[in-house]
């Protein structure tokens, strides 16, 4: 029997790499997606590539070749993530829930023609659609599409955070849930600095300048994406049930709420409306000159100060100038 499929019904998971690194947890992934599944939502699911899958068929084919081509490698890396998408809708069929895997192009999913770093032009969601009327549970390979010669295209590291937004926009979706390692978006990457703290929310400008300075947690595309269509994008832990963070258009003005370092001797710290927020400007230039760093340049606007040193700047840097401008000062 086909029902009819709203948008507000319609909820998009993704599911990072680590989330699906094995057996035991796609068992962990097939559960979240039932209990959300049993309140009544249509499902659509997107998954990477298992693990280190993607980094593994890199190293395989650089082996093999210097000179990799695009087009090939898209054809190779895509794979990975068919594998899952494949595994994933095998154990939901397994636990009674009926499911069906689609790769980029069965999804409907249409990119320009670059290779490695496709972008989306357009998204024909009329199969996604026949499949949750049909009361399925659509999971959809990550960071890939198909261009207008038929040939498979890959959105770049990540871009799998792509695929989900987009298709939540194409659909309509109400939200999107990006869950992976970590419960959410931290002010510094809490795999390196203990002191990091765990960000409620955050606007879609605040996270696009977080993304582009190279915190890997969100792809920037996603958030562009999410921008455009008012999507609000959730990012979450795939093993616990802690609150993630919101990134949407709320917009708290004069807060610090993230310092990225990009490469060895960049650093960015983020926040809306930053640029008015004098003593925090003070704090920085007080803390440079109180550390005798060298700067090569630095930028202020709306949202960022980004600073580029002449020194390596370490962790242990990184971690003091946290506590100056986060750790002391909390955010939540
Ligand atoms: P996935 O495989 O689920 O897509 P990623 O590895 O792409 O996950 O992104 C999650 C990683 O992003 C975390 O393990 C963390 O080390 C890193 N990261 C960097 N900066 C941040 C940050 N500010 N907040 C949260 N995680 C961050
Ligand atoms: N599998 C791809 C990567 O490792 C895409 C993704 O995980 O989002 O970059
Ligand atoms: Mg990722």
């Amino acid at each position: 029997m086909q029902k009819e499929v709203s948008g507000m019904d319609t909820i998009v998971l993704k599911f990072g790499g680590s989330s699906v690194a094995d057996n035991e947890k796609l068992k962990i992934v097939a559960n979240k997606i039932i209990q959300l599944y049993n309140k009544n939502h249509n499902i659509v699911v997107v998954v990477s590539a298992q693990g280190k899958t993607t980094d593994k068929l890199i190293k395989e084919a650089q082996e093999l070749s210097k000179h990799t081509e695009d087009r090939e490698m898209d054809m190779l890396l895509s794979a990975g993530e068919q594998m899952s998408t494949a595994k994933l809708s095998i154990l939901l069929n397994e636990l009674g829930y009926k499911a069906i895997s689609l790769t980029g192009w069965q999804a409907g999913i249409y990119t320009n023609n670059t290779n490695q770093n496709a972008l989306i032009e357009s998204i024909d969601t009329s199969r996604i659609l026949k499949e949750l009327g049909q009361g399925k549970i659509v999971i959809i390979a990550g960071f890939q599409g198909i261009n207008e010669n038929m040939d498979i295209t890959t959105f770049g590291r990540g871009g799998s955070d792509t695929t989900a937004v987009a298709v939540a926009a194409a659909l309509d979706a109400k939200n999107c849930y990006i869950f992976s390692d970590v419960d959410g978006v931290y002010t510094t990457d809490p795999n390196k600095i203990k002191d990091a703290q765990k960000l409620s929310a955050l606007s879609y400008e605040e996270m696009l300048e977080i993304s582009s300075e190279g915190a890997k947690v969100l792809h920037n595309r996603c958030i562009e994406i999410g921008n455009k269509f008012k999507i609000p994008i959730i990012t979450k832990s795939t093993f616990n049930n802690k609150a993630g963070t919101m990134v949407s258009d709320i917009i708290e003005e004069n807060t610090t709420k993230s310092i990225v370092k990009k490469d060895i001797s960049r650093i960015s710290i983020i926040g809306n409306g930053i640029i008015r927020n004098i003593e925090n400007i003070k704090k920085v230039i007080q803390f440079i000159d109180n550390n005798k760093l060298e700067i090569l340049e630095l930028n202020v606007s709306e949202s960022k100060i980004s600073i580029v040193f002449k020194n390596i700047i370490d962790d242990e840097i990184l971690d003091k100038l946290h506590n100056l401008l986060i750790s002391k000062n909390p955010t939540q």
